[in-house]
């Protein structure tokens, strides 16, 4: 009962969501609202916020258009978001057992930690599931983590950002250079 209960609810907000999304252009993304026409976040979830951003910022130019319109320009808005905000390349997500060892290779760069400790990450790995679930261990073998691999990785996600703010770059009206 308490589960069905649950789940209603959790349709419902589902739901008032995607109202929210269709009439104001924000979704939801790591616990804040994100517009997805200017890319602010609103830390607080709240209807009203929502509202108050899209009337004070892009009512003008978007209240013109049908819900069928709002839906597709929604769906392009969050698509490319999606597309654009990921450090692992395209590559990545068409394979578990890559995107893993693009993840512990992210987490090596970003702690500055050796390359070789991949194969030691992998041991840990083994070890842990020999432990807690068995049945996954085959699909923890097929996770490449060998030094060269991880330096691979390292300089695909560089690349990816490269080209992102390369790419982000063209629409910017203004650089600034030095201590600013
Ligand atoms: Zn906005």
């Amino acid at each position: 009962m308490v589960d069905k209960r649950k789940r209603e609810v959790d349709d419902e907000c589902r739901q008032i969501q995607e109202e929210w999304s269709v009439k104001y252009f924000f979704i939801e993304s790591a616990d804040k609202a994100l517009c997805v026409i200017c890319h602010e976040t609103v830390a607080v979830l709240n209807k009203y916020n929502f509202r108050h951003h899209y009337q004070s910022k892009h009512q003008r130019k978007y209240s013109q258009f049908e819900r069928n319109i709002r839906e597709e320009k929604l769906a392009k808005l969050k698509q490319s978001i999606n597309s654009k905000r990921s450090v692992f390349p395209k590559a990545s997500k068409q394979n578990e057992s890559i995107r893993a060892s693009f993840k512990v290779a992210y987490i090596l760069a970003k702690n500055g930690k050796p390359l070789t400790d991949g194969e030691i990450i992998k041991n840990c790995l083994l070890k842990n599931v020999d432990e807690l679930c068995l049945e996954k261990s085959n699909s923890i073998k097929t996770i490449t983590l060998g030094d060269n691999t991880v330096a691979r990785r390292i300089g695909d996600m560089s690349t990816n950002l490269k080209e992102q703010i390369a790419s982000n770059a063209k629409n910017f009206v203004h650089f600034f250079f030095g201590n600013g």
